[in-house]
């Protein structure tokens, strides 16, 4: 039904009516209008459209339409919403019908109801184009509740021969004329009257509460020109997603809204936690930023909240907590850590492990030094395999895995012993990889036997994601020394932290201070209390269990279904899809059939044509990757399984068209 504040304003589309537009040319004809207007709601996964106010229509600039003026009235006075025939239209505001009349001629509104609204001065909305069972459902003088049902949507034969759409418009004076209490009140106006008009008819968006740029024509130009001032300006080096790259001005909740008002579900961003723009979060930011923002050299309260809350999530003995701005800082300062506190320096690392954008963290992470661009290994650093059940080769056994973290602990002694192993506890740029079970816990021993500090990387997977804990490590029965956060802590806001045992924080305080100039400020920690307010209040970590579980159990069906999925893993709102090329040989790749990235790529291209947002990743590029803000619910769910079953059904191996 069509209630302005129940709109789902994800399956909308725009379209325009003015003379650009491919569908003008057969406007006249309703059915040869719905047809055209059909396909383009189909490419974009839509399944209704709009047609503007104020827009200038040429379709309107024909004898029909010309009046006392020399100009023909073209420009629209009202919002048209397109959808199916019969849908029931429910009243916005509590009011009284005034007319229920018939305007029946051809290019006319069809069935009419004007309804009467109380404000300061009294004002009017006008639904036109409606069927006639509308005019035995309401009668003039009934009072009307929001939300009660006016009318219902009528087809061409009913509505003065239209393809069926809503046309409601706003009209603060009915101009004494006896016609306007006829209930037949100008629908557009002469583009030379734009303005008296515009003032007597304001924009109904003021009802429907759409933000601006939901009603800004779509322009392709608009984004090859921001495309282009970027790359005269940023550094090349930073990529841009999809091969039609997306200008997004607005978030909510797991929506992204892009400069012509679509709205996309985003299973990307695992920084937006609790969603994006979380109205909770973005008033505690607004309001300490409105009293106070200074560095940690004076006492302050929230900082405390907010260490000792975050300390609070971990097992003992993690109680020293340490506030820097990124992920990239926390893993440099853990490294800092465990260097100061074992006199070494040489680090394991976890293969496919990435860590931070520092000189350091590059060194540590081979998705970086050993891919395009990469200096190749240092010889201070030293690799672990990599834990895949699925790729690897020890299959689920995570001890034989460990083993490797055991030589590499010997290779350096040679250098005087390892400082720390490094791993994260579920590795996405791995390709989503849940550890083999057992190995987390083995490879601690191993480096610990070694002498060597053990450090979590939780910045992409803690914080509830995996929803069965807060923290990833603790589905493996492990206790790291040393765990750095970051992406999730502000929802968006940049905050990274470290929490440690007391001893490696007593061995760190060796005369040099730890300062740093942002880390830790009270605007910062508002909002790190904030974020954690949110997953308590909304039960975001049993949500990313819920709804995770429920998605992983439908990638099972695709998996069954499509012979380019070879794997799927994750937990909670982690998850990953192995893509495989099915035509390859199956024994390839060790039985696991030939990663396929290409396919993977179309598949993300697909999806973000359809309003759907997810990314690739893994050794082979070759894993689609799922990690939606945690509000994600089970019809959000849906939507993603029944896009990705059409986009598998439709790319073909190899396929880079997207
Ligand atoms: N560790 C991991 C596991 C990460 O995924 C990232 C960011 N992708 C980082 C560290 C670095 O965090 P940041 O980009 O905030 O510096």
């Amino acid at each position: 039904s069509i209630f302005p504040h129940d709109l789902q304003f994800e399956q909308r589309i725009l379209v325009s009516l003015a003379a650009d537009a491919p569908g003008v040319d057969v406007i006249d004809d309703p059915r040869a209008y719905q047809a055209w207007l059909d396909i383009e709601l189909d490419r974009a996964a839509a399944t209704f459209a709009v047609g503007q106010y104020g827009e200038d229509r040429s379709c309107y600039r024909t004898e029909a339409f010309r009046g006392d003026a020399l100009d023909a009235r073209s420009v629209h006075l009202g919002i048209d919403l397109f959808v199916a025939v019969g849908t029931p239209v429910r009243a916005m505001l509590d009011g009284v019908v005034t007319t229920v009349v018939n305007n029946s001629g051809r290019q006319d509104y069809g069935p009419t109801v004007v309804l009467e609204h109380q404000g300061p001065q009294p004002f009017w909305c006008l639904y036109g184009h409606l069927s006639t069972l509308t005019l035995d459902t309401v009668h003039p003088g009934q009072q009307v509740r929001a939300g009660d049902v006016v009318g219902f949507v009528g087809d061409h034969v009913d509505n003065g021969g239209w393809a069926p759409h809503l046309h409601a418009q706003l009209i603060t004076d009915l101009l004494d004329s006896p016609d306007q209490f006829g209930g037949n009140f100008e629908g557009a106006c002469e583009p030379s009257r734009r303005d008296v008009w515009t003032s007597i008819s304001p924009n109904i968006n003021a009802l429907l509460r759409l933000s601006a740029e939901t009603f800004q024509p779509a322009s392709n130009s608009s984004v090859q020109a921001l495309i282009e001032r970027r790359s005269a300006v940023l550094g090349s080096s930073l990529s841009l997603s999809y091969k039609k790259p997306l200008h997004i001005v607005r978030g909510s909740g797991i929506r992204l809204y892009e400069h012509t008002g679509r709205a996309y579900l985003d299973c990307v961003n695992n920084v937006c936690h609790v969603g994006h723009a979380h109205p909770a979060v973005v008033r505690a930011l607004a309001s300490q930023a409105a009293m106070l923002n200074t560095n940690t050299r004076y006492l302050h309260s929230q900082i405390l909240d907010y260490a000792e809350r975050l300390a609070s999530t971990f097992p003992d003995p993690l109680h020293v907590v340490y506030l820097v701005n990124s992920g990239s800082e926390a893993n440099e300062l853990a490294l800092r850590l465990a260097r100061v506190a074992t006199g070494r320096h040489d680090v394991i690392t976890m293969d496919w492990g990435y860590h931070g954008n520092t000189g350091n963290l590059v060194d540590i992470s081979p998705y970086k030094f050993n891919r395009a661009g990469g200096a190749g290994k240092k010889s201070w650093v030293h690799i672990a395999e990599l834990a895949d059940p699925f790729r690897g080769a020890h299959g689920a056994n995570g001890a034989a895995y460990a083993q490797s973290v055991a030589d590499c602990a010997r290779l350096a002694e040679a250098n005087g012993g390892a400082a720390a192993f490094i791993a994260e506890s579920i590795s996405g740029c791995g390709g989503q990889v849940v550890l083999a079970d057992g190995y987390l816990q083995a490879a601690y021993q191993h480096a610990r036997t070694a002498g060597a500090i053990c450090i979590a990387d939780e910045v992409q997977v803690g914080l509830g994601r995996i929803g069965s804990a807060m923290w990833a490590f603790q589905d493996h029965a492990v206790v790291p020394d040393i765990v750095t956060m970051g992406k999730p802590l502000g929802n968006g806001h940049p905050i990274g932290a470290v929490v440690t045992t007391v001893e490696i924080a007593q061995r760190f305080a060796n005369g040099m201070e730890y300062f740093n100039t942002f880390g830790g400020n009270p605007v910062s920690c508002a909002v790190g209390n904030a974020v954690l307010d949110v997953i308590e209040t909304e039960g975001l970590q049993h949500n990313a269990h819920h709804v995770g579980s429920y998605l992983l159990e439908g990638f099972r069906h695709l998996q069954t279904d499509s012979p380019l999925v070879a794997d799927v893993r994750g937990r909670g709102l982690y998850l990953g899809i192995d893509i495989i090329d099915p035509n390859a040989s199956l024994d390839s790749s060790g039985g696991r059939g030939q990663p396929d990235g290409h396919a993977a790529a179309a598949i993300a291209n697909r999806l973000r044509e359809r309003g759907v947002l997810i990314s690739t990743d893994g050794p082979n590029d070759n894993v689609i990757k799922i990690k939606p803000p945690l509000v994600m619910s089970i019809a959000d769910a849906d939507r993603l399984l029944d896009e990705l079953a059409l986009a598998l059904s439709q790319v073909v191996s190899g396929d880079s068209r997207g």
